[in-house]
């Protein structure tokens, strides 16, 4: 990551003055900038929050930080009140991509430009850029690792030394973020064939996107659907679940225990392959005690990096460096973005992902 990062740096560096940003061009040290994030309820966006406003200040920015507890009004009127309070560029992590069409029609009118973080901002013509992780690409790791930890696959893609059938079952993210769309899409790139050939069995029969999804990503919506499947689908008959594609860790911690409470996770019924995403600190230490069995790490000082770096840029009237111009069309243009790498993480590489790149000590994880 250090590596990249000094990369991006030198890539950044070097903006060009463009026609389109020249409005925003004038003297803009020192000016306001809004920042949104969804929620305090999950560890990655307080990280997030925090490394945007510490890298923009860095820079002499002032900011204005808030967090919306997933509720959609109020991020609307924060996203109201930042520009009101003259907010010469807006950062927003959305909850519902598709509810702040008119906020964003507001900052358009005033010239404020608006960078999407992470999750793209959809039906506004007025959203500049968008830094995120692939997210496509997310989808797949996540279907991987399930076919690694199921010894379907080995890790270097060449098949493994099991054949299956094994049972799994589906879960999905937050309809109204855009992202969950792309994870789900990502991981049934992998897994389709696979439940075509029968190697694997949805056993309740829910492969269907509207379905398995989990509204604002609830971790305790998440416990009671996977109770359901356990008592409608594998109460009877002894079939077990051997597999669950969880999109987020917070999902995932809800998914384990359900199935804890239904007998699982003892020596002689272990826990199925359970994804998961972010690699928040509950969900390592779970990886690292043989319960979840992978998350997705996406580096959010990365994320952050990159956005400043966007933003700075767009502030002095400059052209950010995106890396993807054709995978993000919000419906009412292609949005140019700048796209991480995520990276799978289990109990083998834990150590040098997570720990060794400084994202978390060893202390935290416990020793
Ligand atoms: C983010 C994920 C996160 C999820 C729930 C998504 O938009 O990309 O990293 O797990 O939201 O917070």
């Amino acid at each position: 990551p250090a590596v990249a990062l000094a990369v991006l740096a030198t890539a950044c560096g070097s903006s060009e003055k463009t026609a389109d940003t020249e409005a925003t061009s004038g003297n803009t040290a020192g000016a306001l900038v809004g920042v949104t994030m969804p929620t305090k309820s999950s560890e990655r966006w307080i990280h997030d929050g925090d490394n945007v406003k510490a890298g923009l200040e860095k820079l002499g920015y002032k900011v204005d930080l808030q967090y919306a507890e997933n509720d959609i009004p109020t991020q609307v009127n924060q996203i109201e009140n930042q520009i009101t309070k003259g907010a010469k560029l807006l950062i927003i992590a959305s909850i519902d991509g598709t509810a702040i069409t008119t906020q964003l029609q507001e900052a358009a009118d005033k010239k404020i430009p608006v960078i999407a973080y992470d999750r793209l901002i959809r039906n506004s013509p007025n959203v500049d850029y968008y830094a995120t992780f692939d997210n496509f690409k997310v989808g797949v790791q996540q279907a991987t690792s399930l076919l690694v930890g199921l010894k379907l696959k080995n890790e270097d893609g060449t098949d493994g030394s099991a054949k299956g059938p094994f049972n799994i079952e589906l879960f999905g993210g937050s309809p109204d973020d855009n992202n969950a769309t792309f994870f789900f899409n990502g991981a049934m790139s992998v897994l389709q064939p696979l439940i075509d050939s029968k190697t694997l069995v949805v056993k309740s029969g829910q492969t269907d996107f509207k379905t398995v999804a989990i509204l604002r990503w609830d971790p305790a919506t998440a416990q009671k659907r996977m109770e359901d499947l356990l008592t409608k689908t594998y109460s009877s008959g002894g079939a077990k679940v051997d597999g669950v594609l969880s999109p987020y860790d917070g999902l995932s911690i809800g998914i384990l225990s359900a199935l804890k409470s239904n007998g699982y996770g003892t020596a002689d019924q272990p826990y199925p392959i359970v994804t998961g995403q972010d690699a928040e600190l509950a969900s390592v230490k779970s990886i690292i005690a043989g319960e979840q069995y992978s998350t997705i790490y996406k580096d959010t000082r990365q994320l952050a990096d990159v956005t400043v770096k966007m933003a700075d840029s767009v502030l002095k009237g400059g052209k950010p460096e995106v890396n993807n111009t054709k995978d993000y069309d919000n419906g009412n243009k292609v949005v140019p973005s700048y796209l991480l790498e995520p990276v799978i993480v289990n109990k083998t590489n834990y150590q040098k992902e997570v720990v060794d790149t400084g994202y978390y000590t060893q202390a935290q994880l416990g020793g």
